[in-house]
């Protein structure tokens, strides 16, 4: 099924990015907006735009019917979710299929199987990919199993929400006299966060660094791996800079765990882009989660591996084969990306408002992805997200020098962003050695305090 005409169920940077790609490809786009996003970026640019609610997302970027009914009012034979919002909501894509429309994504058993993270686990350890140690189905109600699954782990453990996400639903124990307690707690917190009870079990690792790798498969029995990504330095469980290769890991392991997840796709079926997690510790993989979904990151694997991750999902999404085969992947060169964000660089809090200046910095080898310009507003309703710097170089040096310069030549007025917190780690020791672990940001910001 071709289509000529895409609605994008998103806002802000990706959802440009999205139309970019649409509009490549000669396929006309729908934006939809809030009554907040009026005079939004991705508005102005789309051949047209549906207001589909107040501000509140749960009113309008999260309101599924408001969505189908802008895309059959405006005959869009295809909507791509692009991140957060409905991106990975299973019931969204099936309504979108039974309106015989097509989502821009996997198929929704796909998203549910992996959005149960006990189901996904099960489904990798089949395909042999390697998980965090720990039993591969729910815990049961019974606290001799519950404590015997955690000795044959051993202390430390995490327990975690099977609905879980967003970093949220989980909790590290380190003493068995306190397992069962967090158990009650955590399911008590699943329950109402999730509406899912279900919990498992798994060892905690200590100084584990995030890498991902990013797949990409067509209805046509094709799957390919486009290379890694480490995204280790976090805050809160949120990513703020990215890069692709992840540093100091031998090509092989990395080529045995790229294998390995295409062989996972190709047993479930995957079709469309999509990222697996792994925390790497001790030489070792983990597999953590998968995300069927476009990531925010997705710019420093398209830099490296030469490929419009976006095009590769409409072109999927329309039936039409990858065109290339493993051998044809050659991920060169070397890439980040810093999260620019609207907020106070060092506590973090959020800084909406009107930003006054905006002057983006480019030059060979640097990318913005970004809707932002002088004039434009910072809503509070949603992601403080206002743009995305990528800067591409021969290897990882030539592109940190790159995103020094760019950084420096990023002026945003209004509105406070973490500008000068990239600006510090890209001088940082540690983090131009490479290979930090999850937890050197909150360490080196506790340092700074
Ligand atoms: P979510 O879907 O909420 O993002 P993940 O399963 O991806 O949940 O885990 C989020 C983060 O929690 C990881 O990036 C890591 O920092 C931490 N984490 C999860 N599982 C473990 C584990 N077994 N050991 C140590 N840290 C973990």
């Amino acid at each position: 099924m071709t289509f000529d005409r895409v609605l994008v169920a998103n806002r802000g940077e990706i959802a440009l990015r999205v139309m970019r790609a649409c509009r490549e490809l000669d396929v006309k786009t729908v934006a939809v907006y809030s009554e907040a996003d009026a005079d939004a970026m991705h508005v102005a640019f789309a051949d047209e735009a549906v207001c589909i609610g107040p501000a509140a997302p749960s009113l309008s970027y999260l309101n599924q019917s408001a969505l189908l009914f802008a895309a059959r009012a405006t005959h869009a034979q295809a909507i791509h979710p692009g991140y957060g919002f409905l991106s990975e909501n299973a019931q969204f894509a099936q309504r979108v299929q039974d309106m015989g429309m097509r989502f821009i994504g996997p198929a929704p058993d796909a998203i549910r199987t992996m959005g149960d993270k006990v189901a996904a686990k099960r489904a990798m350890l089949a395909a042999g990919v390697p998980c965090v140690p720990g039993p591969d189905t729910s815990l049961s109600d019974d606290t001799g199993e519950t404590l015997a699954a955690a000795r044959a782990i051993g202390f430390p453990v995490i327990v975690k929400a099977a609905g879980g996400g967003g970093g949220r639903g989980m909790r590290v124990v380190e003493r068995e006299a306190d397992l069962l307690d967090a158990v009650a707690v955590t399911r008590e917190e699943a329950r109402r966060a999730f509406g899912k009870p279900e919990l498992y079990i798994e060892k905690f690792l200590q100084q584990p660094r995030h890498i991902e790798i990013q797949v990409l498969c067509d209805a046509h029995g094709t799957a390919l791996w486009l290379g890694s990504r480490d995204c280790s330095m976090q805050r809160r469980h949120q990513k703020i800079l990215e890069e692709a290769p992840a540093p100091g890991i031998d090509a092989r392991q990395l080529k045995a765990v790229g294998e390995r997840c295409v062989e996972a796709c190709r047993r479930i079926d995957y079709r469309g882009a999509g990222t697996f997690e792994f925390l790497y510790e001790n030489g070792e993989f983990f597999f953590i989660e998968m995300n069927t979904r476009l990531q925010v990151e997705h710019p420093v694997t398209e830099e490296t591996a030469g490929i419009d991750i976006v095009k590769a999902q409409i072109r999927i999404a329309q039936g039409l084969p990858l065109g290339m085969t493993q051998e044809d992947v050659s991920c060169t060169g070397h890439a980040f990306e810093c999260r620019i964000n609207a907020e106070d660089p060092f506590t973090f809090l959020p800084s909406p408002g009107r930003v006054e200046t905006w002057i983006a910095p480019g030059g060979q080898g640097i990318r913005v992805d970004s809707h932002m310009h002088a004039g434009a507003r910072v809503a509070p309703y949603y992601d403080s997200m206002i743009g995305k710097i990528i800067a591409r170089g021969k290897d990882r040096d030539e592109a940190l020098a790159k995103m020094r310069v760019a950084l420096d030549g990023l002026q945003v007025g209004g509105v406070k962003t973490n500008l000068p917190l990239h600006q510090a780690l890209l001088r940082d020791a540690g983090f131009i050695a490479g290979g930090v672990d999850i937890h050197y940001l909150e360490k080196w910001l506790r340092q700074r305090s």
